[in-house]
């Protein structure tokens, strides 16, 4: 594993930042960092709690990127599908409000890309939040915000496409309002990853 030495940018606490880790997190003050083209931002994020019942061992936390999106539906011909009912729940006649898209961060096959993407924007997860990882292990980010961002029609699509309606003709903007990285908790077994909060 590479390493590199930087400083925080918020409290100039030297950290060790695995080159892989798209997001480095301070634990000194508590802050979070994305590397973006030359820049380096600090980023909003949460942490959420474990179920009191996960064995410690087992636990690890995956980071997904949480998009709030302004999301407008243009089109009347859709009938059926996953726009349809969003439709149907966005404000009013203009056709439009607001959707949370999960993308995940982490590296993972397609197959599971979309299962979480689907399962995590169709049903919002609720937690507790905590301050910190309290030591546990999280797995390293691959996908920078911006690429996050850029999967946001991907996503949208992909729900339409799981459940799709008579589509005939498809008019939608989707505009990302922010950008928060959300460290949900799992526990790996050796049937693979499970939620775990
Ligand atoms: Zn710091």
């Amino acid at each position: 594993m590479k390493v590199v030495q930087v400083k925080c940018p918020n409290c100039d606490l030297p950290l060790n930042m695995e080159m892989k880790d798209e997001l480095f997190y301070c634990s000194n003050c508590g802050t979070m960092h994305t590397r973006e083209a030359q820049r380096v931002e600090q980023i909003p994020y949460e942490i959420a709690d474990f179920r009191k019942d996960t064995l410690i061992d087992n636990r690890v936390y995956i980071p997904f990127w949480r998009l709030c999106t302004d999301f407008r539906i243009r089109s009347r011909d859709v009938v059926g599908g996953f726009f349809d009912k969003l439709r149907q729940g966005l404000n009013g006649d203009n056709g439009s409000g607001s959707l949370y898209i999960f993308v995940p961060a982490s590296h993972m096959d397609t197959a599971a890309f979309r299962y979480w993407a689907v399962h995590l924007t169709l049903n919002n997860p609720r937690y507790t939040t905590r301050a910190d990882f309290a030591g546990t292990r999280r797995m390293p980010a691959s996908t920078s915000r911006d690429e996050a961002i850029e999967m946001a029609d991907f996503v949208a699509l992909t729900l339409e496409a799981e459940k799709p309606g008579v589509l005939q003709y498809l008019d939608y903007s989707l505009t990302v309002q922010q950008a928060k990285v959300v460290y949900l908790p799992f526990m790996s077994s050796p049937s693979g990853l499970h939620l775990a909060w």
